[in-house]
C-alpha cells in the first residue's frame, strides 16, 4: 500500500482565505474582508468563520496582537499546490492522468521558461514510460474491470 498522503480537505472558500494568507505571510480578518470583497462580497462574520475554521484544520496559525488576531499560514502554498493535484488526480483512472494532463497543459498559458521544463521534464519520464498505464481503481468504478 502506498503511504496515504495527507489530504488537503479545505473548501474552495477556504482556499479563497489561504492566498490572502500566503500573499500577505501575515493577515487579520479586516484584511481578508477587504482584499476579497470585490471578488466575493463576504461580510467580516463570513471571513472570520473561514479564518477559525482554518485555523482548526491547523492550514493557519494565530496570535493576539492587543487586542487583534493576526493569522499566518503553517503550510507552504508550493506543498499545498502539490497536495490538490495528487488530490484531483487520484479522482480518475491512472490510465486516464496521461489525458487530464494533457487538457491542463492546452487550457493553460505557458512561459518559454515553463516550456523548457516541460521538455526536461518529458524526456526524463520517456525514460520510466510503460507499454499501458495499470488501472488503479476499486473495480466497477472505471471501465477497466466491466465485463459484461
Ligand atoms: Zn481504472
Amino acid at each position: 500500500m502506498p503511504e496515504k498522503k495527507k489530504s488537503l480537505n479545505i473548501t474552495d472558500a477556504e482556499w479563497e482565505v489561504m492566498r490572502v494568507a500566503w500573499a500577505t505571510k501575515e493577515t487579520t480578518s479586516k484584511e481578508v474582508t477587504e482584499i476579497l470583497n470585490e471578488k466575493k462580497e463576504w461580510k467580516s462574520t463570513t471571513v472570520k468563520t473561514l479564518l477559525s475554521r482554518l485555523v482548526d484544520k491547523e492550514m493557519l496559525g494565530t496570535m493576539r496582537n492587543g487586542n487583534k488576531f493576526t493569522y499566518f499560514p503553517l503550510i507552504e502554498e508550493r506543498k499545498s499546490i502539490e497536495s490538490l493535484s495528487e488530490e484531483m488526480l487520484e479522482k480518475v483512472c491512472s490510465k486516464k492522468v496521461g489525458r487530464v494532463v494533457t487538457s491542463i497543459i492546452k487550457d493553460s498559458q505557458l512561459s518559454f521558461d515553463d516550456i523548457d521544463q516541460l521538455e526536461t521534464l518529458l524526456k526524463e519520464k520517456r525514460k520510466t514510460a510503460v507499454k499501458v498505464v495499470p488501472c488503479n481503481c476499486t473495480p466497477g468504478q472505471c471501465q477497466c474491470h466491466l465485463v459484461r
